[in-house]
């Protein structure tokens, strides 16, 4: 494909399409309407008609496609009747004055010749049968004229849809691709790391994309792959759309840049063909990244009732989506970088090795996370000197990188109302009410006592996974709230093919660990502890149901692996057994409980420092555990946490 279908910012303007169509559609009217002046005749009756003939004013009849009978008259009729109309050199009529629909043709020759006959005109009339006369305008006016009027409103309206992304807008554009290309020649981002704070690991994994795609040898020289996909994940506001930007400016390769929702029309087809465009011109410019913003709007999971009908062409877009990864190999030089807050509604299929098989988790900021990008937003701020970034940082919890710009913004904006000549620290904290204000209503904000149960509820998971031989060890408890929940920890899991009871046990204990230290320190417990409660039922239901983990319904197993058996509405055991699993699945919830109570109670001192720590610093990791409670005496290899190559898993838990 050329290249000029993908739009260079700031290049020419295109010359306005609009105006052909606006051209297009006078002419076409005028030649409707002179179509129409050109024979602006009487119908007649075949009594008018008679009478016509009778009177012999007739010059000519012309029988046109056996329907009409156009009647021309002679000098006599037409100063009798048009005055005003000069007869040709021949005495007729230079236009046909009357027409005549006609019914029967053989009745109507024989009334014409009858007619003639008995009065006996001079010059008698024959009729001249004229085929397809007015064919060619007929059809213009009846089947190309509302055909092309109608093809011409579709492209202004197709323009109109077009129109913010593409200069042009034509029809046979509609399947390209409307990607922005940045590349040598136009840097029109001059966004680089250094306007992204924080995000280090972020940026040392896609720091290595682009050294994947300039010197590929030195990875494949070994004989491993170059990922294809990269997908950055991260709740709204905290700069994945702008680290990509980054990219763009940093990485000194060819940057093509759309947005998810850009492949997305109403007509059936062109998303699929915008996809293969692009790849096309992609490949055409290897070395090079393709950023893909909002990617959700394409890669939501596919219906799976075909039934259903669903999205077909979003489908179609995303199955396109998926084949172009598959097809260019990993060595091509095209790596595609995507950008989702919505991780958890993509289809699994773009997940899957080969394709976006890399995940960059673009989280909240910490609080040195703040601090810095407070640096960032505040470098053109004209500001006072009793601003402390230090200070702002703790008083934004639970702020994206989106929101604290907005409070460096709408400092400004109110300093300047006040027109001070600089930003003052006050300016700064009625930002932060105003801000918090408009959030409130998104249910994001902590205030210091929910914040205080929270590190406690996390601090509780902590000290019990901690102390429990079997449990997962800890690597990062936070309390900034991700998404729906409000603190998070990672554990990180063994790799183990095989589970002991006393394993999925004391996994259970350090999960009900949350709720157990609100218990013993606030001597009440939350709603806080939902996404937990879910996780040890269904943990407790599968040992007693599924592994045959429970003394009372012994070695059964209702598991049903083939998944034909709906079990939903026949269960595979009496009444009595399940009364059983019941009675047995509260019994081992309630045991983990009791006996998290009683590490928490016994350890109450290391919990209480544990939260302390984690309300000051909002993120903590396993050697500050170690500080507190001491190694685990069962860890010999200290360091396998960092040498094992396990993902860590995440533990959300849900507010309200
Ligand atoms: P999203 O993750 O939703 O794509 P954006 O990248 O669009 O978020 O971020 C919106 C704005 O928030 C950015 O333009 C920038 O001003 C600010 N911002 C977000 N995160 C950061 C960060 N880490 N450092 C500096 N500014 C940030
Ligand atoms: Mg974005
Ligand atoms: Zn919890």
């Amino acid at each position: 494909m050329e290249e000029n279908n993908i739009k260079k910012p700031g290049g020419k303007k295109r010359f306005n399409f609009y105006w052909i169509y606006v051209i297009l559609t006078v002419i076409l009217f005028g030649v409707y309407f002179a179509g129409r002046d050109e024979a602006p005749q009487e119908e007649v009756d075949l009594g008018q008609l008679i009478e016509l003939l009778q009177q012999g004013e007739v010059s000519k009849i012309d029988l046109i496609n056996k329907e009409n009978a156009e009647i021309y008259l002679n000098e006599k009729g037409l100063a009798k009747r048009f005055p005003e109309v000069k007869a040709d050199r021949k005495g007729t009529s230079p236009t046909p004055n009357y027409t005549y629909r006609i019914g029967s043709l053989e009745r109507f020759e024989e009334t014409v010749e009858r007619v003639q006959q008995e009065s006996e005109v001079a010059h008698p009339v024959y009729i001249n049968n004229v085929q397809h006369k007015s064919w060619g305008w007929e059809l213009l006016l009846n089947l190309l004229l509302p055909l092309i009027l109608l093809v011409v409103f579709w492209m202004v309206l197709m323009r109109g849809m077009g129109r913010g992304n593409m200069g042009g807008g034509q029809i046979f554009n509609i399947g390209k691709s409307k990607a922005q290309l940045f590349d040598k020649d136009n840097v029109p981002v001059n966004v680089t790391f250094k306007d992204v704070a924080g995000l280090e690991e972020a940026k040392v994994e896609i720091i290595e994309i682009v050294d994947f795609l300039k010197n590929p040898t030195k990875y494949t020289r070994l004989g491993g792959k170059i990922p294809k996909g990269v997908l950055l994940v991260g709740p709204p506001g905290t700069g994945k759309t702008l680290l990509a930007k980054s990219v763009a400016g940093e990485a000194n390769v060819p940057f093509f840049s759309i947005s998810g929702s850009d492949f997305v029309e109403m007509f059936v087809g062109v998303g699929a063909s915008r996809v293969r465009d692009l790849f096309n011109n992609a490949k055409q410019k290897a070395p090079c990244i393709i950023f893909i913003d909002e990617i959700d709007a394409i890669g939501r999971a596919r219906g799976k009732n075909p039934m259903n009908g669903g999205n077909d062409e979003r489908e179609s877009t995303l199955n396109q989506l998926l084949t172009e990864m598959d097809g260019f190999g990993t060595n091509s030089g095209v790596i595609v970088l995507a950008a989702t807050n919505r991780a958890d509604i993509l289809d699994k299929a773009l997940m899957r090795a080969g394709r976006f098989d890399r995940q960059i988790y673009v989280e909240l900021p910490d609080l040195i996370g703040r601090k810095e990008i407070f640096e960032v937003h505040m470098r053109n701020l004209k500001l006072a000197a009793d601003v402390d970034r230090d200070f702002l940082a703790k008083q934004t919890p639970g702020f994206s990188g989106a929101d604290i710009a907005n409070v460096c913004n709408e400092a400004a904006l109110m300093a300047a109302r006040k027109s001070k000549d600089e930003i003052g620290k006050q300016d700064f904290l009625d930002a932060i009410d105003r801000i918090i204000g408009g959030l409130e209503k998104k249910n994001k904000i902590i205030t210091a006592d929910e914040k205080k149960v929270i590190a406690f509820h996390e601090a509780g998971h902590a000290t019990t996974s901690w102390l429990l031989q079997y449990a997962h060890p800890l690597v990062k408890v936070t309390i900034v709230p991700r998404g729906k929940s409000l603190g998070a920890a990672w554990y990180l899991p063994e790799e183990r093919q095989i589970t002991t009871k006393e394993q999925l046990y004391h996994e259970m204990v350090a999960t009900m660990g949350g709720r157990a230290a609100e218990q013993v320190v606030f001597g009440q417990i939350s709603t806080g502890a939902l996404s937990d409660l879910e996780k040890v039922t269904k943990q407790a239901f599968a040992m007693v149901t599924y592994y045959g983990l429970d003394e009372e319904i012994g070695n059964l197993s209702y598991y049903d692996s083939t998944g034909q058996q709906d079990y939903a509405l026949t269960k595979p055991y009496s009444e009595k057994t399940a009364e059983v699993i019941d009675q047995q699945v509260s019994k081992l919830v309630e045991k983990a409980y009791h006996e998290a109570l009683d590490i928490l109670n016994s350890h109450r001192d290391g919990l209480t420092q544990l939260a302390n720590q984690l309300i000051e610093k909002e993120v903590i990791f396993g050697e500050d555990l170690e500080h507190i409670f001491g190694k685990r005496p069962w860890d010999q290899d200290t360091n396998q946490p960092e040498a094992s190559n396990n993902e860590p898993t995440t533990e959300n838990h849900e507010g309200q």
